[in-house]
């Protein structure tokens, strides 16, 4: 069955719609995918992408934009970007985002939330054989560009589950 990645990004993200409407906020999904196949794992995936985008709303006040950009590099990674003009995170605090229970001063006082999502988001990219890069600038926003590889050949053969005739031909994991 071919389309499934790019069918998949768009179903996981539909119910943002809803958030963006009532934030006063524009949603914009710019995922450019061909119509293949690929390899990737539903779970992971769809923390990855849910925890960044809830992030960007969060952080981004009426009136901004939030944007999730797909594309496929060579065929063989997936370049997830989600940026948004919200309130950027200030240069000192930045390497620290990615440890579990930090919130930015600003977020602890303002926000609620536990500080996982990004530590959780990068351990899954981590996984993955990934990379995950930060860019911020306070009061114009903020950028997260994850990349993942969506070829079979590299995820190791013991999680590929090759299950095409019971589930969806998209869906790897670790054999039990
Ligand atoms: P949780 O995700 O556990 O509900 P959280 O959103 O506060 O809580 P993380 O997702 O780990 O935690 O993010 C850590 C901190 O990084 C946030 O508290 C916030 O200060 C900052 N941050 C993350 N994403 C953004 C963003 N898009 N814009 C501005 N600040 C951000
Ligand atoms: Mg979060």
């Amino acid at each position: 069955r071919a389309g499934e990645l790019k069918q998949f990004l768009v179903a996981i993200t539909e119910s943002f719609e809803s958030l963006a409407q009532y934030k006063q906020i524009e949603f914009v999904r710019d995922i450019n995918l061909d119509d293949k196949a690929y390899w990737f794992d539903q779970d992971k995936t769809e923390k990855i992408v849910t925890n960044l985008v809830a992030n960007a709303f969060k952080y981004t006040p009426a009136g901004g934009t939030v944007t999730l950009s797909a594309t496929l590099v060579h065929h063989q990674h997936l370049s997830l970007v989600v940026t948004d003009t919200g309130t950027g995170i200030p240069h000192e605090e930045q390497e620290h985002v990615f440890s579990a229970f930090y919130q930015t001063k600003q977020a602890a006082s303002q926000q609620q939330g536990t500080g996982l999502g990004l530590p959780l988001v990068k351990e899954l990219v981590k996984l993955h054989n990934g990379t995950i890069v930060l860019q911020s600038e306070p009061g114009q926003g903020t950028t997260l560009t994850a990349t993942i590889p969506v070829s079979k050949d590299s995820f190791p053969a013991s999680v590929v589950v090759d299950d095409r005739d019971a589930f969806s031909p998209f869906h790897i994991g670790h054999q039990t």
